[in-house]
């Protein structure tokens, strides 16, 4: 509304928007203030350009799979502060935040090199993103495991990442192009029968809730309409799992529920999937964002990590009060803001069960 009766000039608060849903999530009337905004961010990128640091963000993909490459390389630079204080100076990631190490192998090549198994309870494709792909393959490795337990077949399709910093960042004509090359690639599969499964919660909410505005028609409808949470899709198997924890359940665990899983499951199967493995758990949470919303809080400056922090503070004082043993999210990012904001290890769920049996 400012944008289009007073001026783009009046909207720059626009670019505080960090698209995670959650006020279209409590709208009674389904206003989709999150997408209105984000036309409102590509007006303005149109006018005065878009930041640097923004470009950098957009351009994760490609960073990723070059930085996969030279993984040892990349990881020990990420490590040492002269680069990292030029990499805030050229690229306007701030130095402070933690960024998680790339792995050598990703996980397309390492399921490639183990092979899948054929089940027959039904089919899954599961999309990894950028977190599971590059950064952490085990974790995807673990969630295929469970799949094929279950008795699915798993395939991983030739998707790209889900790109929701080209929304965050007004960039939706980028979006839009990323978004029809993976629905061409999954609109088949959903009829073949494929469920589409990821354990990154935003690429979950971009299937089911962006891409069908992004792409009108059927097809995005149809991709949406199967896309799944990870831990919301392995629910209705998880009593046939014999879940054991890997960690000590004698203390409680803390769970953070992501802003995009709110929007989706509330967070609750990740929760009962530890409970199975006999973990006490209980949400800590202030009911809003935990801060970095999504890349926004690895930008350096006022306007990006310091920000970001602070909006965080509240949530890490109630992490720090709860007296909670251990902390859970399923979110690759969040994972970097409570580490960095509480200085302690952050757990995904499927880091925190073995099977009965193994070892
Ligand atoms: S930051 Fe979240 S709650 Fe605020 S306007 Fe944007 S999408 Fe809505």
């Amino acid at each position: 509304w400012t944008a289009n009766v007073h001026g783009l000039e009046e909207a720059a608060f626009a670019n505080l928007c960090v698209s995670c849903g959650l006020c279209h999530e409590i709208c009674p009337v389904d206003i989709d203030i999150p997408f209105m905004i984000a036309k409102v961010k590509e007006q303005d990128v149109e006018a005065h350009g878009q930041p640097t640091a923004e470009r950098f963000f957009m351009a994760s993909e490609a960073f990723a799979k070059v930085a996969c490459l030279v993984a040892p390389l990349a990881n020990g630079l990420f490590r040492r502060a002269p680069a990292r204080i030029l990499m805030e100076w050229t690229l306007g990631v701030d130095r402070r935040r933690t960024l998680p190490p790339f792995a050598r192998r990703t996980l397309r090549s390492r399921v490639n090199a183990r092979g899948t198994k054929a089940g027959r309870v039904g089919k899954v494709a599961f999309f990894p993103d950028l977190y599971a792909e590059y950064n952490n393959p085990d974790l995807g490795l673990k969630a295929i495991d469970i799949l094929e337990r279950l008795g699915y077949s798993v395939l991983i399709p030739d998707v790209r990442w889900s790109g929701m910093p080209y929304v965050s960042y007004g960039q939706l004509g980028k979006a839009s192009a990323l978004a029809a090359f993976n629905l061409r690639v999954l609109g088949p599969l959903v009829d073949e029968g494929y469920d589409i499964v990821s354990t990154e919660p935003t690429a979950v909410y971009m299937l089911r809730k962006v891409y069908p505005k992004l792409r009108e028609g059927e097809l995005a409808k149809k991709v949406g309409a199967h896309a799944y949470g990870f831990f919301e899709f392995i629910e209705r198997g998880l009593a046939n799992l014999p879940l054991r924890p890997s960690r000590d359940v004698a203390g409680v665990v803390g769970f953070h529920i992501p802003c995009h899983d709110r929007a989706l499951t509330s967070g609750a199967p990740a929760m009962r999937f530890l409970e199975r493995a006999s973990y006490r758990v209980r949400t800590v949470e202030t009911g809003t964002c935990c801060g970095i919303a999504g890349t926004f809080g690895m930008k350096s400056g006022w306007l990006g990590y310091d920000l970001s922090m602070a909006v965080g503070e509240k949530l890490f004082e109630q992490f720090r009060q709860s007296g909670c043993d251990l902390i859970a999210t399923e979110s690759s990012v969040c994972t970097l803001q409570l580490r960095d904001g509480l200085g302690r290890a952050i757990l995904h769920p499927l880091d925190m069960v073995r099977f009965e049996g193994a070892g």
